[in-house]
């Protein structure tokens, strides 16, 4: 068909919304075949049917990735459908804006258990197949607070560290085996993300800190389609995707 990624099994994680939407979208524009995860179905089944709607290949399987039986379901219930998994997306995520001297400790957890161990669920549940393959590519968003800490994003950036030191570590671990890691590093994305905040402090702080006009959700698949279509040989470790200043 001359698409880059055609036949390719992919699980995206977090496609019910935003990134994860784009990505799902866009890797399934190039042929890949793609399982999508969330917690919402409803909203797995709608995009379903725009991939399908568009001639591509989808199934949705409600997951939270922070339950590690969850995981393994969703990685047996894409490999008997769709085949064995060549893309891991790790893209589900949270952020809450929030001063840590606020004490937002339930809201802390929240982005330790999804962020940290929910990725790490993941990864858990594809490793072994893609090492028994020698065959597979693991993209893992982090941010740009995965580079640098933010004040309101103590425990984001926290998380975000944790995919970076991770990501490094594993690519080094996996390096001849015929395994990929990549990690994608945005600035701000327009999507949900944001709107979880409930601490105003941090809100207000972070209301007006820019005059960027802030990035598209496909800008973000655009990098994933571009590190997943190399040729074998070349890892895309890490892309870091910054809106610009306006003039
Ligand atoms: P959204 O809030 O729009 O999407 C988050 C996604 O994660 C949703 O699909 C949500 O689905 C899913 N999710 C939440 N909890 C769980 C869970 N327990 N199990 C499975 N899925 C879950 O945010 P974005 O699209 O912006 O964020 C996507 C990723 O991009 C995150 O990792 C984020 O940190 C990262 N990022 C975003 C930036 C931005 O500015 N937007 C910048 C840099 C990085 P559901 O609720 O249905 O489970």
């Amino acid at each position: 068909t001359g698409k880059r990624l055609s036949g390719k099994v992919t699980i995206v994680t977090g496609a019910s919304s935003g990134i994860g939407e784009a990505i799902a979208k866009g890797l399934a524009s190039e042929g890949a075949k793609v399982a999508l995860a969330a917690r919402r179905i409803e909203r797995l089944e709608d995009l379903k049917k725009q991939i399908e709607g568009e001639g591509g290949i989808a199934v949705c399987i409600q997951t939270d990735v922070t339950k590690r039986e969850e995981v393994k379901e969703l990685v047996r219930h894409t490999e008997s459908v769709l085949g064995p998994i060549d893309i891991l997306v790790n893209n589900a995520g949270v952020m809450y804006y929030t001063m840590m001297k606020n004490l937002k400790e339930d809201q802390w957890e929240r982005q330790i258990d999804l962020n940290c161990k929910g990725l790490t669920n993941c990864i858990g549940g594809v490793l072994d197949g893609m090492l028994k393959r020698n065959s597979g590519h693991i993209v893992n968003l982090s941010s740009d607070a995965g580079r640098k800490g933010f004040p309101g994003l103590a425990v984001y950036s926290g998380t975000k560290f944790y995919v970076e030191g991770l990501s490094q570590a594993l690519r080094q671990e996996v390096s001849g085996e015929g395994i990929r890691v990549t990690c994608i590093q945005p600035g701000d994305v327009k999507t949900e993300l944001l709107s979880h905040t409930t601490d105003t402090e941090a809100k207000a702080a972070y209301d007006g800190s820019s005059n960027c006009k802030i990035l598209e959700p496909s800008d973000i698949a655009n990098a994933v389609i571009y590190a997943t279509t190399q040729p074998d040989y070349v890892g895309i470790n890490e892309i870091l995707i910054e809106p610009r200043e306006a003039p």
